[in-house]
């Protein structure tokens, strides 16, 4: 059903809201103030004992005053099972708070505006996991609205930066520093483009801390003094956190600022400076520095390879912070976005392309996330600065599974974080037990992050597949079907093969009590796990010996041997060495990135003389595969290995050997059969002969996968 009304793209922060549109008649951002003409709004809900509900400033003097029926920081609690407010005699979830809040803020807007609002565009966090971006989209839809997607704040706030002149621009950092949380955010900006690479943060970390060691040092001085801290009383504390709060604000602009607290009949005035204050808070800074570090360690890149730096945030105002960037970079952060209305102004620019994208390649009013490139053709006739989004999953996506002892139950990762959205779907196909006459029914657990223990994941959905029909011979062969949507949110579906029909699905609430994943699997529930694709490595020596010729044949032997294979079946990996061992290519089922890899290997060029071995680099890839119907590796060589490169692979071969894992040798030019054989696992296909029977080698080695 198609809303009559405007399209607006909506920050709902933690601490503060922001609704934004685009101008029709200048065509530009502009935000929508409130009733009281702020361009911010805390995200502050109040109840009347009539039941009726204010927001915002109103709503917040309220809470600061200790009226208990207020609600703040529910954004925190967002897609929590486990969270409910019981205010003015109703129960409510941190979405149904948010639908209220949101409510009446489109209410607001709408008043100054002089319009309908009919459809969003919301933004969240990056790090927010598939429960939290659902019960978004639910707020939106308890307020009324059509909720055309959700995108990520960070990139939001690139969006409204490419607004500006992105000249001598490229790398970028969104440096998202809020009330309650940390969002740091690599990207790559082009004129029409804005690339995510990567993401990182910290749920806990926020304006609010810095309050707090505001707080702390009041209450440390108080008590020296009279010997009594203001701590000790609730009502107390919080108003001084309100004081800090403001101080904290006052010392964004000014070298100092006063707090006068008064507790137990004493009354206590002290000053902070803004150089004792970054001391005091020197810790928290730190956190968001380690962070920074840790995803560029995540992406392989580094301080020297930013270009700019994007502060987003309330907080990002403190003196500390672009102090911060400037010492790191050595440059000025970019200029020319309100660091409190960049994520909204990029959803509004996001949802009018989405609006007009749609409407222009669906026709009646559909909603259309496009993420192909049909996108970035519409959208710069219409909007300036408009851009087409390629966004990452900031969460691995896996399953649970049995280990491959069947001793425990593990979380099995099928989408690593930091992958593009647009490659963020796997097929796996797996083999189900079926019985004749028995009503068959498969659940899939989804988690989300990246550690081994289920327990220390998110369990973000469960899923109940049904209509499994029997086979002759009790097994059957699925399809599954992994991905994240453009909103970052979850989709799985299954396909069984033999009949070709999709099974019915059913999303079923995920119980609260997990813990049946710390005990030991029972003996019937291995059988969800058994993954009957498979996983290969080549490796390719890339001695200076192999230069010319032989390498451009070996390629192309490389080429024709990956298209042996059915990549819904097999990850195809690529790994090269001569004095050093590289992995070039992880295993992946992409044929385009497959080939573009093999294509591309005379860049890996490691050096002269074959003196590393490839056996040590692949292996902690390949084991991941732990249910894989069969593992290999094809090291392709043109002469012996020297410098004990030769002994440490026999080494190495030997943890093959125990976990399985099978080792094929070819050899060519001058290389040693009798190394290779003694290499190998499979013995039997190990040989040594002219590159130009590389080929011929390589196809007997496939049809052996094969079977
Ligand atoms: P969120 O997106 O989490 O709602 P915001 O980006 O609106 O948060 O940031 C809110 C935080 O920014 C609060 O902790 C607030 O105190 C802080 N803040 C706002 N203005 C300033 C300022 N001038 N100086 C320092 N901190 C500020
Ligand atoms: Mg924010």
């Amino acid at each position: 059903m198609e809303r009559r009304g405007i399209t607006v793209g909506i920050d709902l922060g933690t601490t503060y809201s922001v609704v934004a549109h685009i101008d029709p008649a200048t065509k530009a951002p502009a935000v929508i103030p409130n009733e009281l003409g702020q361009r911010t709004t805390p995200s502050v809900i109040a109840f009347g004992r009539d039941g009726s509900v204010q927001i915002g400033s109103k709503a917040k003097t309220r809470s600061e005053m200790g009226d208990a029926d207020t609600a703040s920081f529910y954004k925190l609690e967002m897609g929590s099972p486990s969270f409910k407010v019981s205010l003015a005699g109703r129960d409510m979830n941190a979405a149904a708070l948010s639908g209220l809040f949101l409510k009446e803020l489109i209410a607001q807007c709408e008043k100054s505006l002089g319009q309908k609002i009919a459809r969003a565009v919301i933004t969240v966090p990056a790090y927010f996991e598939d429960p939290e971006r659902n019960a978004t989209i639910e707020a939106g839809r308890l307020a009324g609205i059509e909720v055309m997607g959700v995108i990520n704040e960070p990139t939001a706030a690139a969006i409204a930066y490419g607004l500006k002149e992105t000249a001598g621009i490229n790398k970028i950092l969104i440096y998202d520093l809020g009330g309650g949380t940390f969002d740091v955010t690599a990207a790559q900006v082009s004129k029409d483009a804005v690339t995510v690479l990567g993401c990182g943060g910290n749920h806990y970390l926020g304006g609010k801390n810095w309050d707090e060691v505001i707080c702390g040092w009041v209450c440390e001085q108080f008590e020296e003094q009279f010997g009594v801290s203001p701590a000790e009383d609730k009502e107390t504390y919080n108003s001084l956190m309100v004081k800090a709060e403001k101080a904290k604000q006052l010392l964004s602009a000014s070298e100092y600022a006063d707090i006068s607290v008064s507790y137990e009949g004493h009354s206590g005035r002290y000053r902070l400076t803004e150089s004792v204050f970054r001391e005091l808070s020197a810790d928290l800074l730190d956190i968001t520095h380690k962070t920074i570090l840790r995803l560029f360690e995540d992406i392989g890149i580094d301080w020297k390879d930013i270009d700019g730096v994007i502060l987003v945030g309330g907080s990002t105002k403190m003196k500390m912070v672009p102090d911060y960037i400037r010492r790191m970079t050595g440059r000025e952060p970019l200029k020319g976005v309100d660091p409190d209305e960049a994520v909204a102004i990029g959803a509004a620019i996001q949802a009018e392309t989405e609006q007009y994208c749609a409407v222009k390649t669906l026709g009646g009013g559909q909603r259309g996330f496009l993420m192909g490139a049909d996108r970035s053709a519409y959208n710069m006739a219409q909007l300036k600065g408009a851009k087409f989004i390629s966004d990452v999953t900031a969460h691995s996506l896996g399953m649970i599974s049995v280990s491959e002892d069947g001793s425990r139950f593990v979380n099995d990762i099928m989408i690593k974080k930091n992958t593009p959205l647009s490659k963020a779907e796997v097929v796996k196909r797996r083999e189900l037990e079926v019985s004749k006459g028995k009503e068959q029914e498969l659940e899939i657990y989804l988690l989300q992050g990246d550690a081994e223990r289920p327990a220390d994941c998110t369990a973000a959905k469960k899923y109940v597949f049904g209509g499994i029909e029997f086979v002759e011979g009790g097994k059957t062969l699925l399809d599954i079907t992994y991905r994240y949507t453009a909103d970052g949110t979850i989709d799985i579906k299954a396909l069984q093969t033999e009949t070709g029909r999709e099974l019915d699905r059913r999303e079923e609430p995920v119980p609260e009590d997990m813990s049946w994943t710390e005990e030991p699997p029972a003996a019937g529930q291995k059988q969800i796990v058994s993954d009957t694709g498979g996983v290969l490595y080549m490796a390719l020596d890339l001695s200076d010996s192999m230069s010319g010729a032989p390498l451009q044949m070996a390629k192309e032997s490389m080429k024709n041997f990956a298209d042996q294979f059915d990549l819904a079946r097999i990850n195809i990996g690529i790994a090269g060495f001569a004095n050093k061992s590289k992995i070039w290519l992880e295993a992946t089922s992409d044929r385009n990135e497959i080939m573009k890899a093999i294509d591309t290997i005379d860049q890996c060029w490691l050096g002269y003389g074959t003196t590393a071995e490839p056996l040590s680099v692949i292996l902690p890839k390949i084991k991941r595969y732990r249910y894989a119907g069969f593992r290999y590796v094809v090291v392709l060589t043109d002469g012996g290995w020297y410098d004990g490169a030769d002994k440490k692979a026999l080494k190495i071969r030997e943890e093959y050997v125990r976990r399985d894992i099978e080792i094929v040798g070819l050899g060519f030019g001058t290389a040693d059969y009798n190394f290779l054989k003694k290499l190998s696992t499979r013995s039997e296909l190990a040989s040594v002969g002219d590159i130009s029977g590389l080929d011929r080698e390589l196809l007997k080695i496939a049809r052996i996968i094969k079977e």
